[in-house]
């Protein structure tokens, strides 16, 4: 399912369990923040079509952490460079601020842009993510979600949303 979150960012959510996925035009390029889980394959590209974008047409995608629920179906996009935590300071669109949140993985990425933030599983509108999973760094969530807080954001954007 589709929801507009601005004239440029949309919103896909699915039936079965995974992550949002959001769609950010950019200055011409098409750019996914998170991909779901591969259970979910089907109807993120019904949803794209829906948005008139085809696979090949997507640039970039930005991952938030290494979780399976977000990371599935990287592969259906052929021409898309794929950045996270390893390679994420090479992101070429500079409009997208970076904020490193380590707590619910040591991995997790927050991205900014304009007002909007995508907070992966750190932060979501009725709480925190899980910080008892294996690759958690449990002792870094406060000084994240200190980070979040002196940011100016008006519309949250996170990972899950029920
Ligand atoms: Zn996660």
């Amino acid at each position: 399912m589709i929801s507009k979150v601005k004239e440029n960012i949309f919103q896909l959510y699915f039936k079965q369990f995974g992550s949002c996925v959001y769609v950010l035009k950019i200055k011409a390029k098409n750019i996914l923040i998170d991909t779901s889980s591969s259970t979910n394959k089907s109807e993120l590209l019904n949803d794209l079509k829906e948005l008139n974008i085809k696979p090949k047409d997507i640039n970039i995608i930005l991952i938030t952490h290494r979780h399976w629920d977000h990371n599935g179906n990287i592969d259906l996009f052929p021409n898309a460079k794929v950045y996270d935590f390893k390679n994420i300071e090479k992101n070429p669109i500079k409009e997208i601020k970076i904020i490193k949140t380590p707590g619910h993985t040591d991995d997790s990425i927050c991205f900014l842009y304009e007002n909007v933030l995508f907070s992966g599983d750190t932060l979501f509108h009725k709480g925190i993510g899980r910080t008892d999973l294996p690759e958690s760094r449990p002792e870094k969530m406060q000084k994240s979600l200190e980070k979040l807080k002196k940011l100016d954001y008006k519309i949250l954007c996170p990972g899950h949303i029920d």
